[in-house]
């Protein structure tokens, strides 16, 4: 076993050597531009194009022609909420989400209110699933558009999309989800899901860094999205620029893997993940479990230990690599704000460890990791007087702290 080891599988994967391959000979050999008409240079590269394009429809139930190549999710967030708030417009200003999203749709979405889009942003229960009653609730005659993720890259938990996309459809609203954290990992189909718009994005499932892909529905509704980049009209109209050949077929083998592999993989993953959990929980207390764990990712697992630190937690642990619910989403050190979304105080969110399992990850490793984990927590435990104070009964939270 190799240190350090890698379980921060959420904020991105290494690209699996099978699509490495894949990608190598479009660098060297097969360099041709796929808008190129005039020679075998550009169609071999489109012919790279296109069995992408039909790959990644295949993992998620779509038609190759209702795929756009973008440069990741956050321009596909981008794309989508931009591109339908433009071509919408004249129809309403109103759009909901959520407060658990991405950066990529919530900063999206602060865009938009500058330019006099209305947005609404449910909060989440403490199980971090929305409620649709207030989802439902929230929908006016100006509401155009629902952006909801699939999966959420925190805590894992898995919003029931299916239900959201049947009150979309009811109220003849567009839904979008972000499906980063879900294609590749559990089964999403468009048409079973009632998908309108969907993000992904190559390097969370074991493809390049620096290619996504939107899917845009064209039938039932035909779905139309206003171009946010101007030049060449590539991809139908909705996304110019030379596309990034050796990027697009390593996405499309990513995709015929996950969707081959998927089975199998997701139930050693859930074995992995369900054994570090079990270890961690039955080796020490006053550990929380973040988000629903039923409606979860099988490789995710979001844990808080109270009365730890979790700088100190972090610097203990650190030959993992893992993301920590402080300063993960900006250089400031400030809590999640999807952990607090769950209503976790500061310092839960603070002392808290997102595990993100992945393909290349073994038994071992995870043996390894639950052992230093459960041997850091009970050291920082042991010099800490609060966790002293609270295994003596004392209730900390009607403790009046005196100042020096
Ligand atoms: C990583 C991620 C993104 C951004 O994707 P990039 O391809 O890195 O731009 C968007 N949404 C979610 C949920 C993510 O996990």
């Amino acid at each position: 076993m190799k240190l350090p080891i890698y379980m921060d599988n959420h904020a991105t994967t290494r690209t699996d050597p099978r699509v490495f391959e894949v990608m190598r000979p479009y660098f060297l050999d097969v360099f041709g531009n796929a808008a190129s008409r005039n020679h075998s240079f550009g169609w071999e590269a489109e012919e790279a194009v296109e069995k992408a394009r039909k790959q990644i429809a295949d993992l998620i139930g779509a038609t190759p022609k209702e795929i756009v190549f973008t440069s990741g999710a956050t321009e596909s967030n981008n794309l989508a909420l931009k591109g339908i708030a433009e071509m919408y417009g004249e129809r309403g200003n109103h759009i909901i989400t959520q407060v658990t999203e991405h950066k990529a749709v919530l900063d999206t979405c602060k865009r938009l209110e500058k330019d006099g889009v209305r947005v609404t942003y449910l909060p989440v229960k403490q199980d971090g699933l929305v409620d649709l009653d207030q989802l439902r609730d929230a929908i006016t005659d100006k509401t155009i558009l629902i952006s909801i993720m699939y999966a959420n890259n925190e805590i894992g938990v898995v919003q029931p999309v299916k239900e959201i996309s049947a009150i979309a459809k009811e109220k003849g609203v567009l839904f979008h989800t972000d499906a980063v954290q879900a294609v590749g990992k559990i089964p999403v189909n468009v048409i079973s899901d009632g998908i309108d718009v969907l993000s992904l994005s190559g390097h969370k499932f074991y493809g390049p860094k620096g290619v996504g892909a939107l899917y845009v529905r064209r039938r039932n509704p035909r779905v139309q999205i206003t171009a946010q980049m101007d030049g060449g009209g590539h991809e139908r109209g909705m996304r110019s620029g030379t596309l990034n050949v050796p990027a697009i077929a390593g996405l499309g083998a990513a995709c015929e893997i996950a969707k081959n592999e998927m089975p199998e993989e997701s139930k050693r993953l859930r074995f992995l993940r369900d054994k570090l959990k079990d270890r961690l929980m039955s080796s020490l207390d006053e550990v929380y479990i973040n988000g629903s764990m039923e409606h979860r990712l099988p490789h995710n697992l979001n844990i808080s230990f109270a009365y730890v630190e979790g700088e100190s937690l972090l610097m203990g642990i650190n030959d993992i690599a893992v993301s920590s619910g402080s300063a993960c989403t900006s250089a400031t050190l400030e809590p999640s704000y999807v952990l607090k979304a769950l209503g976790a105080g500061d310092d839960l969110a603070h002392s808290s460890i997102r595990f993100g399992i992945g393909r290349f990850n073994t038994e071992e490793e995870v043996d390894y990791v639950a052992d230093k984990v459960i041997d850091v927590v009970t050291k920082l435990r042991e010099l800490s007087p609060l966790y002293e104070m609270a295994k003596e009964g004392v209730d900390l939270s009607k403790v009046s702290w005196a100042a020096h």
